[in-house]
């Protein structure tokens, strides 16, 4: 009786530490995907190549630029970082939830190009909790843990920017509040066609 016709573009972004790739993973299913950015950056241990993103050198990357291949693109800490567009175009068109998990120069572009996304700011309970979680994780050295802290202050000031936030005190808190969000995003009665009488 009522049926979406293309699935929700869903941008995340946050401070890097906050949490975002473990609450992305936790949304995935049937119905909800993640696009797999290209990046200039290096592998860290465990990450695959066309799983966690295709990793490319940066003439790759300038190639797809010029090809139009990217639905946006933004440089981050010294490297690049892109969203491929026919992945996310087909699988919208497919009805399926796409997620991109991106930083916050990125996620302004593709607002201009798809106001109709729903776009969520993810937020640490507190700065402090920020840098142990960035430290924590243990995959950048200092100077690499430094230039993404000085990124925060500039990140959480386009906050306001997006449509919802959601504070990542515990993974499984934020998971429910953006399956709610989404639930109630495809119920709005201008994404869905409803069969009345
Ligand atoms: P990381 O190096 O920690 O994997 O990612 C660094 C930042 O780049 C994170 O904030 C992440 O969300 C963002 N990012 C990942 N993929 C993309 C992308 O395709 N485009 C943009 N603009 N940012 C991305």
């Amino acid at each position: 009786m009522i049926e979406n016709k293309r699935g929700l573009l869903l941008v995340i972004s946050g401070p890097s530490g906050v949490g975002k790739g473990t609450i992305c993973k936790e949304l995935l299913n049937d119905s909800t995907i993640l696009s797999v950015s290209a990046t200039t950056r290096n592998p860290r241990d465990g990450e695959e190549n066309g799983v966690s993103y295709f990793f490319y050198d940066k003439e790759k990357f300038k190639t797809m630029i010029e090809n139009d291949e990217l639905m946006e693109w933004a440089e981050y800490c010294g490297n690049f970082y892109g969203t491929p567009k026919a992945f996310v175009e087909s699988k919208l068109d497919e009805g399926k939830n796409v997620i991109l998990e991106i930083e916050v120069q990125g996620a302004m572009k593709v607002k201009e190009k798809y106001p109709e996304g729903v776009y969520i700011f993810i937020l640490p309970p507190s700065l402090e909790e920020l840098k142990n979680r960035i430290i924590g994780r243990g995959t950048e050295d200092e100077s690499v843990i430094e230039t993404r802290m000085n990124q925060v202050t500039r990140e959480l000031s386009f906050a306001s920017e997006y449509n919802y936030f959601v504070e990542n005190d515990k993974i499984e808190n934020a998971v429910k509040k953006i399956n709610a969000i989404i639930e109630a995003e495809k119920a709005k009665s201008d994404r869905c066609s409803a069969q009345l009488i």
